[in-house]
């Protein structure tokens, strides 16, 4: 049983509310793996996805997640429609709430939008990121990968590395880790922690050797120059030279650490390119994959509520 009727962030769930669904993503995980890829699990829903923002992974893998469980998937093109006329975001929603679509993704450059939209719709809404707020559905898909190869998902050191000022995927990876009781350290330049990060429960450093040291997942952020109105770094490449991830660096992690990064990847600033791809320490691409699983799950979590509500 899941209680919530939208999926807006990590921060209202529980423990158990997390376990539950990357219980049921592994399962979808195994499907996802099969020639066969069809259910029947959304059959007769409508899912529209609104991005104001630009998405490649996260995009596609929400509408590969609703049509392979049997969804009726829109993806409307905010760019052209009148959101560019002027029409506010409340508007929008009020629109497309009038067609009775069952579950709505979201993207949104304005922290709190999607949660504001939720409160005018009568589906469930689901959050793909708000400004620099959260990124649920990204923190529960790094949780999958994460529990996949180390085998647990608690009692361990995860380093989240680079921009962790501007980044809804360091946010939600804070509070999910938080709440499974892992050891979190923050690791990147002073200018790119977040105001009030002593407050967050989590280790804070600047220095990558000190910060990765024992570390089992090094998590990388890209640096988010779209959220940046000034000069928060010296240049990409001192900015490589002391944060970005390299052999070198991580070898103060320990030997078996996993690699992380949520994409799109500025290779070169804030990761090595031949890093970023070693199967033998990097996970990407098997992220990208439990994008899919976790989507699918969050998705028939949230409908079985609405069917109780309507029977
Ligand atoms: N794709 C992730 C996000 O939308 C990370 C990033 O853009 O850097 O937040």
């Amino acid at each position: 049983m899941f209680p919530h009727r939208h999926l807006l962030g990590i921060e209202q769930l529980s423990q158990t509310d997390i376990i539950t669904i990357l219980d049921l993503a592994e399962k979808y995980a195994d499907l996802n793996r099969q020639q066969h890829k069809h259910l029947d699990v959304l059959s007769g829903l409508t899912q529209i996805n609104m991005f104001f923002e630009n998405s490649t992974r996260t995009q596609a893998s929400f509408e590969i997640a609703g049509k392979r469980l049997g969804a009726d998937v829109m993806n409307m093109a905010m760019q052209a429609s009148s959101i560019k006329k002027g029409e506010t975001l409340i508007d929008t929603a009020l629109t497309l709430n009038a067609m009775h679509p069952d579950l709505l993704v979201v993207r949104h450059p304005h922290s709190g939008a999607v949660q504001l939209l939720s409160e005018k719709v009568n589906c469930a809404v689901l959050n793909a990121g708000d400004g620099r707020h959260e990124h649920p559905t990204q923190a529960l898909l790094d949780a999958l990968t994460i529990r996949r190869s180390k085998g647990r998902l608690h009692r361990l050191t995860i380093a989240i590395c680079g921009d962790i000022a501007h980044s809804r995927v360091a946010r939600s990876n804070m509070f999910l880790l938080g709440k499974m009781e892992n050891r979190v350290r923050l690791v990147g330049p002073k200018t790119l922690m977040p105001s009030g990060v002593d407050k967050l429960g989590v280790e804070v450093t600047d220095d990558m050797a000190a910060g990765l040291e024992g570390a089992d997942v090094v998590m990388m952020l890209r640096l988010q120059k779209e959220r940046m109105d000034g000069g928060f770094i010296p240049s990409e490449r001192e900015y490589y030279h002391r944060w970005g991830l390299d052999e070198a660096k991580l070898s103060n992690a320990r030997p078996d650490a996993i690699v992380m990064h949520p994409g799109p990847m500025n290779r070169g600033v804030e990761i090595d390119g031949t890093l970023a791809d070693d199967i033998n320490r990097s996970v990407i691409q098997e992220q990208v994959e439990m994008g899919v699983a976790v989507r699918m799950a969050a998705m028939e979590l949230l409908t079985q509520n609405l069917r109780r509500d309507t029977a």
